[in-house]
């Protein structure tokens, strides 16, 4: 296991002061970042091998590359809006260390070109953002940030702005649309925010967690951090892990690892006498996995070849004290109440699927309505103008197919519960 990275002296008390960030070594990396070329910062990004943080794993080196060259205003915005059920990493780097993410979004601006940045943070998350706001303040004092930062030449503005609490905003271009003053609505892409992004101008648009690593590439070097973790996921990761284990929280892995040294090494496993019944590997969203899959290392291609994905990197442990059932009914009504209703498959989708959802819960279904269920998903995946409704259906697809059984368990003894008898057969 590497050393800690971002987590490293995460709770010294101070921390969040530019005094004790600085005298742990905080503003060296943009220190030796302003005396390369942006082009050398960029190839550190790319040789990095760093993919993105907050759940598609994008490489980052790629889309600093995909801004266009040359004098335009381009813009840096940071997705503080960590909304993805289970996930709550950012929250806690935000306020234990805002001065890391600063220092990251001033090297990343850099690389790119942007000299207007923004910081778009959930509305939910005030203690982060006093935090920001005041690191803010002392980096501006310390000419860390305006014109000619350091004598560079860079000029940058950096400037918070706290969201209302919509998930959909989370979503980057509804992200970008809500920081220009309008209804937070998913735009359509391409173009992506690269070409056509905040006021119509390229954007680089990163997750908390992907800018806050920067400066500790800059620090060993691209090459040298592309030495941490496995092929294709190199890096640390800070994971969240929630739901029924012992000890449920913050951690920082080195990607690669065993997923049940994670879950039961870490986070202590589920309660005594207590199994696992499944497990979200990458929040809410992410396709579930069974406890044979604990073997599997966490990492990018082991989570995509297990059919599920690593994303934000929020683990939810789900026990056998749980049925699949009200799992099912509780995520499928988080997606409803989010959804914009912009597009039809994911208006509709989210809604008729709860509706399918309590009827089997009121015990007035039949297990037919499992493959209705299942067909529905099918036709929202994929078809949605953001990636809501697949945030829904990827879930909801896998745990129909993975506990079928059990669904129809629930089925039978619900219409038992509510007098209606054993449900008719199809044929
Ligand atoms: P995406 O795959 O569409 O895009 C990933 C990033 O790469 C985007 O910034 C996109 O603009 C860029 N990109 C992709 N192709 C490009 C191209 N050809 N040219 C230029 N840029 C390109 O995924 P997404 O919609 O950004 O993110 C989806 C993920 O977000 C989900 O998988 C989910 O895990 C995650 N998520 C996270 C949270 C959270 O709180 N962290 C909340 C909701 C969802």
């Amino acid at each position: 296991m590497a050393d800690k990275l971002l987590f490293d002296r995460i709770d010294e008390p101070g921390l969040d002061t530019i005094e004790v960030y600085q005298r742990r070594g905080g503003y060296e990396s943009l220190k030796r970042a302003l005396r390369m070329t942006p082009e050398e910062v960029l190839q550190n990004l790319l040789d990095s091998g760093l993919r993105g943080r907050g759940g598609a794993g994008f490489a980052m080196g790629k889309k600093v590359s995909f801004l266009p060259r040359g004098a335009m205003d381009k813009y840096l915005v940071c997705n503080a809006d960590e909304s993805e059920p289970g996930t709550f990493k950012d929250r806690e780097l935000m306020q234990k260390s805002p001065h890391m993410l600063i220092e990251g979004m001033i090297i990343a601006a850099y690389a790119a070109g942007a000299n207007r940045s923004f910081i778009y943070i959930r509305g939910e998350y005030e203690l982060q953002a006093m935090k920001l706001e005041a690191a803010l303040i002392e980096a501006r004092q310390a000419g860390f940030l305006g014109e000619d930062i350091l004598g560079s030449g860079h000029s940058q503005t950096l400037v918070l702005h706290r969201g209302a609490g919509a998930y959909i905003c989370g979503e980057e271009t509804g992200l970008l649309d809500s920081l220009e003053g309008k209804r937070g609505n998913p735009r359509l892409k391409p173009p992506f925010p690269a070409n056509q992004g905040l006021y119509q101008g390229p954007t680089l648009i990163n997750n908390v967690e992907t800018l806050a690593t920067v400066p500790h590439i800059i620090k060993m070097s691209g090459t040298e951090y592309a030495k941490l973790g496995v092929e294709n996921s190199a890096g640390t990761k800070l994971i969240s892990i929630s739901g029924n284990v012992q000890r449920p929280g913050n951690y920082e892995i080195e990607l690669g690892m065993k997923s049940r040294d994670i879950i039961y090494g870490l986070a202590g496993g589920p309660l005594p006498g207590r199994e696992i019944k499944f497990w979200f590997p990458g929040g809410s969203s992410s396709p579930v996995l069974k406890p044979e899959d604990l073997e599997l290392g966490y990492d990018f291609d082991s989570m995509a070849k297990a059919g599920s994905m690593l994303g934000s990197g929020a683990i939810i442990v789900v026990d056998d004290s749980n049925s699949v059932v009200d799992v099912a009914l509780t995520l499928a009504k988080f997606y409803r109440h989010e959804s914009c209703g912009k597009c039809t498959p994911c208006r509709e989708g989210t809604n008729w699927t709860v509706k399918m959802l309590q009827r089997i819960h009121d015990g007035d279904a039949t297990p037919m309505d499992l493959d209705i269920i299942a067909s529905v998903q099918d036709q929202i995946m994929g078809n949605c103008l953001c990636v809501l409704g697949d945030a829904m259906a990827m879930p909801l697809s896998s745990m129909v197919a993975k506990f079928r059984d059990e669904f129809e368990q629930y089925i039978e003894e619900a219409r038992e519960r509510a007098g209606l008898g054993a449900a008719p057969d199809p044929s």
